[in-house]
């Protein structure tokens, strides 16, 4: 058993694709003292932060904000806007989608869960002409919402909610859209008002760069709407009275107060860097990352280039090569944390998150890292992936970050 008060000499790699490192920065700013969370200094923390959140969902619309795991979100979305026995259509990308429609299940929902068959489903993003296609069949609009992952964190593939909501309307169905976007939030380019959707559920702990422990619901005015007639039980989750507490920078609970210094920082931090610089960041990143893996002589989880993830790359080992094993010796040996295959894609392959706060430095030590551990545990290695990192990112120079800030 590893004693709790051992840390090996270094920084640990915390390189899961969250929850991802929290900047010393934030972690300053949630050192603050807890205030009281009816005191005016309180209310003025609520507004900067509900207004600025909205900046990086691109919405105007409310955004409630949950002391609860990305989970507690998910929960949130279904029991505002449905009823008991409704049917969802939610669309299998892999593991996390595949948890959101047990939730439904659970909840008293009725998901139909379309999908390519087998673990190929698992390497693609959302076939958006499945999804119009069982809605024009929808004649008596029998489905009361679309649910659809964006970034899907169990393999490294991106959907594209812009086709979704385009399917949606060609299939002139007034279906709710709701998208989990918990790990592609402030890596990835998202619009929740552009492209339409009802509900977007998100969390703290990857592209925000916070600790685990807040999410988030943003909300449509037609999302809202429907809430006035969802019958599906809840208290804690009702929008109704937190939209409503929230024009003055209040909860009707006890909110998450050092978190919510956190995100305040985390705001600055993002806005200020600007959401397309970051987004480029991310982008340049996972293709060195990508680069690695293929000099490796591996295969990427995600088989369709247009949908790459840039927040993680999902790295398959050869045939009966034990990923998590792989994972494991890197851990012992090198101090660093890979996130593992999940669900149809346990020990066939690990995940390397390069979201938040990442830079060119950072993933040269984790792609490091992974090839000293798959040489140690033996795997026959085509090249380098660790000096066709470097020749991406030299050949790919990004703006030098300290002299832009001068
Ligand atoms: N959805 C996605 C895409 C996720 O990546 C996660 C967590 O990693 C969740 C949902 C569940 O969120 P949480 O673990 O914060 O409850």
């Amino acid at each position: 058993m590893l004693k709790l008060d051992f840390h090996p000499a270094g920084r640990h790699f915390l390189q899961i694709p969250g929850p991802s490192p929290v900047p010393d920065r934030i972690l300053r700013a949630m050192s603050y003292p807890t205030i009281d969370h009816r005191g005016p200094e309180f209310g003025a923390l609520g507004l900067k932060v509900l207004d600025g959140i909205k900046k990086i969902f691109k919405t105007s619309q409310p955004v409630v904000i949950y002391p609860a795991s990305g989970t507690g979100a998910w929960e949130a979305a279904l029991c505002n806007t449905l009823s008991p026995g409704d049917t969802v259509l939610m669309y299998e990308t892999g593991h996390f989608a595949t948890l959101w429609k047990k939730m439904a299940e659970s909840l008293g929902l009725k998901p139909e869960f379309l999908g390519l068959p087998g673990i190929e489903g698992w390497r693609r993003g959302v076939q958006a002409d499945m999804i119009e296609k069982r809605l024009r069949d929808d004649a008596q609009g029998v489905i009361k919402a679309v649910c659809v992952v964006h970034n899907e964190t169990s393999t490294g593939v991106t959907s594209d909610i812009a086709a979704v909501r385009r399917a949606i309307d060609s299939a002139k169905h007034p279906a709710l859209l709701m998208v989990d976007t918990i790990s592609g939030l402030a890596s990835a380019d998202y619009r929740h008002d552009e492209w339409g959707v009802d509900v977007t559920v998100s969390g703290s702990q990857k592209g925000l760069m916070l600790p685990p422990g807040i999410s988030f619901n943003a909300v449509s005015e037609k999302a809202r709407e429907a809430s006035k007639h969802a019958r599906l039980p809840r208290a804690f989750w009702d929008w109704t009275e937190i939209v409503e507490m929230n024009k003055q920078g209040y909860w009707p609970y006890t909110p998450n107060t050092n978190l919510l210094y956190g995100l305040s920082e985390a705001l600055d931090m993002i806005l200020g860097e600007g959401l397309d610089n970051v987004f480029a960041r991310h982008q340049r990143l996972a293709a060195a990352c990508r680069a690695a893996v293929t000099a490796w002589g591996l295969e990427i989880q995600c088989a369709d280039p247009a949908v790459y993830s840039p927040v993680l790359t999902g790295v398959m080992t050869p045939e009966g090569v034990d990923a998590d094993a792989v994972r494991k010796l890197i851990y012992e040996h090198f101090d660093m944390s890979l996130g593992t295959g999940l669900g149809k894609a346990k020990g066939r392959m690990f995940r390397i998150g390069h979201l938040g706060d990442c830079n060119d430095l950072t993933l040269m030590a984790a792609l490091t890292g992974c090839e000293m551990g798959l040489r140690l545990a033996g795997i026959e290695l085509k090249g380098s992936g660790v000096a066709a990192a470097m020749d991406y990112l030299t050949s790919n120079v990004a703006k030098p970050a300290l002299k832009a800030a001068a």
